[in-house]
């Protein structure tokens, strides 16, 4: 019964294997959400909203206390200003941001360059616009850009960069070189660029995030989305946001009124409150992070695992081949059963071969939850053979 537009596209992973997770009583280490709720004030914020009768629908492109918050916060990080009034949206998670910008803006046979491993909604959406991909591969060990493989990826059919930094699965944080490249093709070929940098607070160690929008000449042509779910340890609530030159966030509005009309308008003040009152919690969250991504990447070394210790986000890449594996989705399907844990292969965020032997490991648990995880792993039989 699917329409053609959904082609070949498999129902999410995360879905199958958080699925997976509860039916085997796994510790779920694959699809990344906290087990630990955000600030309690911004909680309070979102039940006081439901009490006092903030439940009708929102002004189409956001709570304006929201985006006046989300400007002040694109301010105070990275000297960007925005005129909440016509540079802001807000959106139904960066889900419904990728979704809006690529419905909103991406003409049937338009080209999209995007690095490869790419987020499963991007080449879900992407095709849904009719819009082709051409990927660029991060390839292990490092997962770094290669900028001569950037360049070959453009044509003259190609409109769109479609960027993801930090990097889910990767845990790749692009530098300012990479983005200087991006933004240097960018204008070159005279390409928009949309990038979804919902890690943005979630970084290790000395790494940057830098917003690519703030590259010299490069705000006017370029689409930045985000969201407070990763960032505030909320992501049932479904916040987003995109941001940028008036036409573009137009783009995202005109597509998104047809979508979602709306975004639920009670959490939205709550998480005004979150960018404006609690700007130290993702600091907070970022050191713990750090300190579980030492604890996980530690662990998984030691049952034989290859690990890509990430810059950002909360995923660690492993690679399984050492195990006598080739195929993560069989290693993943095979893991509840063998040691009662889940993880995400990432081979279907992958056109080409190069990510089938790797799984991606969540971190965003709490401590005791990762050492059960690692302690399962510890002693179960992982080798191939088994
Ligand atoms: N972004 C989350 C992850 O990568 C999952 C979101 C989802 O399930 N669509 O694990």
């Amino acid at each position: 019964m699917l329409a053609h537009r959904l082609d070949g596209i498999p129902p999410t992973i995360f879905t199958e294997m958080s699925a997976l997770a509860v039916r085997t009583q796994s510790v779920n280490l694959g699809q990344g959400f906290p087990d630990v709720d955000g600030p309690p004030e911004v909680i309070a914020r979102a039940v006081q909203a439901l009490e006092t009768g903030q439940n009708q629908y929102a002004p189409g492109p956001g709570v304006p206390a929201l985006r006046q918050a989300v400007a002040r916060h694109q301010q105070r990080h990275y000297g960007l200003d925005l005129d909440p009034d016509t540079q802001v949206v807000v959106t139904t998670g960066c889900t419904e941001a990728v979704a809006a910008a690529l419905l909103g803006l991406v003409d049937p046979g338009d080209e999209l360059v995007v690095l490869e491993p790419y987020y499963d909604s991007y080449t879900a959406m992407i095709q849904m616009a009719g819009g082709v991909r051409r990927p660029v591969t991060l390839r292990g060990p490092d997962f770094r850009l290669d900028v001569d493989e950037l360049r070959a990826a453009a044509t003259p059919r190609t409109r769109f960069v479609l960027l993801n930094s930090p990097h889910n699965p990767t845990g790749t944080v692009l530098t300012r070189a990479e983005l200087q490249a991006v933004a240097d093709l960018a204008v070159e070929h005279d390409l928009v660029v949309i990038t979804d940098e919902v890690y943005e607070h979630l970084v290790f160690d000395d790494h940057e995030h830098v917003p690519i929008a703030t590259l010299p000449g490069m705000f006017e042509r370029t689409l930045s989305l985000s969201s407070a779910g990763k960032s505030y340890s909320v992501t049932g609530w479904k916040v987003g946001w995109a941001t940028g030159p008036a036409e573009l966030v137009g783009a995202v509005l005109a597509a998104k009124q047809w979508l979602t009309f709306t975004s639920g308008s009670p959490l939205q003040p709550a998480i005004a409150l979150a960018l404006d009152e609690h700007p130290d919690f993702p600091v907070r969250l970022a050191a713990e992070l750090g300190a579980k991504r030492d604890l996980l990447c530690a662990g998984l070394t030691d049952v034989g695992l290859d690990v890509r210790v990430p810059e950002g986000t909360y995923f660690a890449t492993t690679d399984i081949s050492a195990l006598g594996w080739d195929d993560g989705l069989a290693f993943c399907r095979a893991l509840p059963e063998r040691a009662g844990v889940v993880a995400i292969p990432t081979q279907g965020f992958y056109d080409s071969d190069a990510g089938r032997h790797l799984v991606r490991w969540a971190f965003c648990k709490e401590t005791a939850v990762i050492e059960e995880g690692l302690r399962r792993l510890a002693g179960a039989d992982l080798s191939a053979r088994a």
